[in-house]
């Protein structure tokens, strides 16, 4: 597998567009662009500033709601701004509605998938919002278990298609009295370190515009090296996600075919460094197969390696995908994988896969929104729990509770 950064700043490649032709994106265009854009049409500075807060308006899914502006003015732009670079093809709701799963279209037709999942508060945790994006439409490392990795990578999206999902994502749940949007992690299709610079301009914005502290952010990435060193020195403070799956070399080369050029001796060095750099307490996903990585050897391994790095440990039954022989191996077996964590000290939380729609197809999405299960010390688990998310105000929960599952909308609104 060869080692890949690919550049995409606010234009991406759009096939058969002349990236220099398109208006800017309204999320990329910090106060002094919008200053000069609205300058530039003889418009004074304060106009910039109410374009600028219809930004993260939820209830804005259009230049026509910002109402603050005139309408010729609000006219005049649409040929000098593009309001936001993704549109809804279709939401599902799912898990008593309080999983959102949009299909997003892009400008030049590719669809890329993005969820909202919101847990309600509880006890003396705050409620939370999560939106899961996609950085790429489809993916190059190829990993066998992933639906996205049998794509291929068609190509990377901009940093304004990144924080445009959160954005569309935040209207969505407003529509359904949910929200606003507290945490995003970098868990959808694609690979967020391979689409460096997107990944990268998309968490200071949302960090910025969006208000939404990069402690709130999770990374996820298949391990590539050069860019968790890269990361490590933008004195970001984002979580960082290793999807590790394979506790050995010889394994791991088959389950990340990334692992083969970047073993995991520098791996886990670059994501030593990435925490001592940032802070930042590790995690490991680790996608559970049956038969293939769900040994006790490879448990025993796995609990040492997380112990030397004073890693978290996420264990996600593998979602069965098209084409793919492999599934979650057998409760028992997935029992006593967990058990000998435990009984080694790490910290361990598993996502349930129960329980949720099957025609969400995306399983990765899903299986990254999930509700958690704890293991308890004797190795059984808790009820589901949701982590990571936010708050359903009062009386929501029966209402959307029975539309669960429900299609909520169709149509592809037009593009800008
Ligand atoms: N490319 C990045 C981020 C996107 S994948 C990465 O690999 O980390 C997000 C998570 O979903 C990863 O941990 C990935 O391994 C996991 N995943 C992919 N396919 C899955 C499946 N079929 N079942 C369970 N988890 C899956
Ligand atoms: Fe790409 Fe992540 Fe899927 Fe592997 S698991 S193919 S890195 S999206």
């Amino acid at each position: 597998m060869r080692e890949m950064t690919t550049a995409a700043g606010d234009h991406a490649p759009a096939p058969g567009r002349r990236l220099g032709s398109m208006p800017p994106a309204l999320s990329t265009l910090d106060d002094e662009g919008l200053r000069r854009l609205l300058g530039g049409l003889g418009e004074p500075a304060w106009r910039a500033r109410q374009l600028g807060d219809a930004v993260w308006q939820p209830f804005a899914g259009s230049l026509s709601d910002v109402r603050q502006l005139p309408g010729g003015l609000r006219n005049r732009l649409e040929a000098h701004l593009r309001f936001i670079t993704a549109s809804e093809v279709s939401a599902t709701r799912a898990d008593g509605g309080r999983t959102l799963k949009l299909l997003c279209a892009l400008a030049d037709g590719q669809t890329v998938e993005t969820v909202a999942m919101v847990t309600p508060a509880r006890g003396s945790s705050r409620g939370r919002a999560t939106v899961c994006v996609s950085t790429q439409v489809g993916c190059a490392v190829g990993c066998p278990f992933c639906a996205t990795g049998m794509l291929g990578l068609r190509r990377s999206c901009s940093a304004a298609e990144v924080v445009d999902q959160v954005r569309l994502a935040g209207q969505a749940l407003h529509r359904h009295g949910l929200g606003p949007v507290t945490h995003v992690v970098y868990m959808g299709m694609g690979e967020p370190l391979h689409a460096y610079d997107a990944t990268l301009a998309s968490v200071r914005i949302l960090a910025t515009g969006a208000a939404i502290s990069p402690r709130r952010i999770t990374v996820s990435t298949s391990g590539v090296v050069p860019a968790i060193e890269r990361l490590a020195r933008e004195g970001l403070p984002v979580t960082l996600a290793i999807s590790l799956h394979a506790a050995t070399d010889e394994l791991r080369d088959r389950l990340v075919p990334l692992n083969r050029t970047q073993p995991l001796a520098r791996l886990l060095a670059a994501a030593d460094r990435y925490a001592a750099a940032t802070g930042r307490r590790l995690s490991f996903e680790w996608c559970l197969i049956g038969g293939v990585n769900d040994s006790r050897g490879q448990a025993r391994e796995l609990a040492r390696i997380a112990r030397r790095l004073h890693a978290h440990v996420n264990v996600i039954p593998m979602n069965r995908i098209a084409g793919s022989p492999w599934g979650p191996p057998p409760p028992p077996v997935s029992r006593s994988f967990l058990r000998t964590l435990t009984e080694a000290g790490v910290a361990v939380t598993v996502r349930d896969t129960r329980g949720n729609d099957a025609e969400a197809a995306c399983g990765q999405l899903r299986a990254a929104l999930e509700p958690r299960r704890e293991l308890r010390p004797d190795g059984t688990l808790s009820a589901p729990r949701r982590t990571r998310t936010g708050s359903l105000r009062p009386g929501e929960a029966a209402a959307s509770a029975s539309e669960a599952g429900a299609r909520v909308t169709a149509g592809v609104p037009a593009q800008r």
